[in-house]
């Protein structure tokens, strides 16, 4: 492990909960699992880009190939597992998301993506976080993300 890796190590180092498994990898878990619960997806969720419609029984929206939310949720998805791969018995990384990954959390929570051909700048804020379950098995928490909007020539 070289000096960067050690840092990544270091500064996505989890704690392991008060009575959670012994096991590295596993201990996440043992105080976390209701929060990623499987969530109920927005009856209605289609991707304005590609057409793709949602299928609730399976809480999945499969866009077409070449759409560019799917583009970016799943380069992001990519880098994750490459990411955890440069850095072994790491289990979390905290990052900032892409445009990709809030747009489709929008899209699957029922809500209207904003327009980005206006001259409001959209930027994606906060962090993804992201666990380590096995070696192609991830999870990502969004729920400290944002869309930051900043209008014209003011601030946001
Ligand atoms: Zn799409």
């Amino acid at each position: 492990m070289n000096r960067e890796q050690r840092r990544a190590a270091a500064r996505n180092k989890s704690k392991p909960a008060t009575g959670a498994r012994t096991d590295e990898r596993f201990t996440w878990f043992a105080d976390n699992a209701a929060k990623l619960a499987p969530y109920e997806p927005a009856p209605n969720a289609t991707c304005p880009d590609c057409g793709a419609v949602i299928d609730i029984e399976a809480k999945r929206l499969t866009h077409e190939n070449g759409c560019p939310i799917y583009a970016s949720d799943q380069a992001a998805s990519d880098d994750d597992r490459a990411w955890f791969r440069a850095h072994p018995g790491v289990t979390l990384r905290r990052r900032t998301p892409t445009m990709g990954e809030i747009q489709q959390q929008m899209l699957m929570a029922g809500m209207t993506l904003p327009d980005l051909n206006t001259d409001v700048i959209y930027v994606p804020g906060g962090e993804v976080v992201v666990h380590f379950v096995a070696d192609d098995v991830r999870l990502r928490n969004f729920s400290g993300c944002m869309l930051l909007a900043r209008f014209g020539g003011g601030g946001c």
